[in-house]
């Protein structure tokens, strides 16, 4: 089986639109690093996740996944704080019981806290599957519509499904 790694924030749950458009209530400019990081490391993330939609039905479709039997699915996020990493954990453990959770300090690439060798990225950011196909990983970019771009593209999860034969 194919070690398989999906994203949470922009390929689960839409939790990046949301948290951009209070960043703009806000006043915070998104280009204000320090700022930005102050407003994640506060961010009810309870509340957030209740809040806000899942994409595509992605927690279905990864059920689909798990059901093909044809990788060990794993949910690697990036975290900006203890809060983020809880309330991730038990909002997918409550709904993907069977898949395991793998948080990643913001600081730190995916790429160094999991070995991409020959295993599967799904992301919809693409410097994180630049990243990871440098690492002998394979990428697939999470798009909302396909764009052409330098990777290979899906629009929803279980997409993954087929193009794997083992
Ligand atoms: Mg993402």
């Amino acid at each position: 089986m194919k070690q398989l790694y999906i994203d949470f924030d922009g390929v689960i749950q839409d939790t990046m639109t949301k948290t951009y458009e209070e960043l703009d209530k806000k006043g915070i400019d998104r280009k204000d690093q320090e700022k930005v990081t102050e407003y994640f490391r506060n961010l009810d993330w309870k509340k957030l996740i209740e809040e806000t939609d899942v994409i595509n039905d992605s927690i279905n479709e990864i059920k689909k996944i798990c059901e093909s039997k044809k990788f060990n699915v794993y949910i690697l996020t990036h975290i900006n704080s203890t809060n983020e990493m809880i309330e991730k954990i038990k909002y997918l453990h409550k709904h993907l019981p069977q898949v395991t959770v793998v948080s990643v300090p913001k600081e730190i690439p995916k790429t160094e806290v999991v070995n991409p060798s020959a295993a599967i990225l799904i992301d919809d950011y693409s410097g994180n599957i630049k990243e990871w196909q440098k690492k002998l990983g394979i990428g697939i970019k999470f798009v909302r519509e396909l764009e052409n771009g330098d990777y290979p593209e899906i629009t929803r999860l279980s997409q993954v499904i087929d193009m794997f034969n083992q």
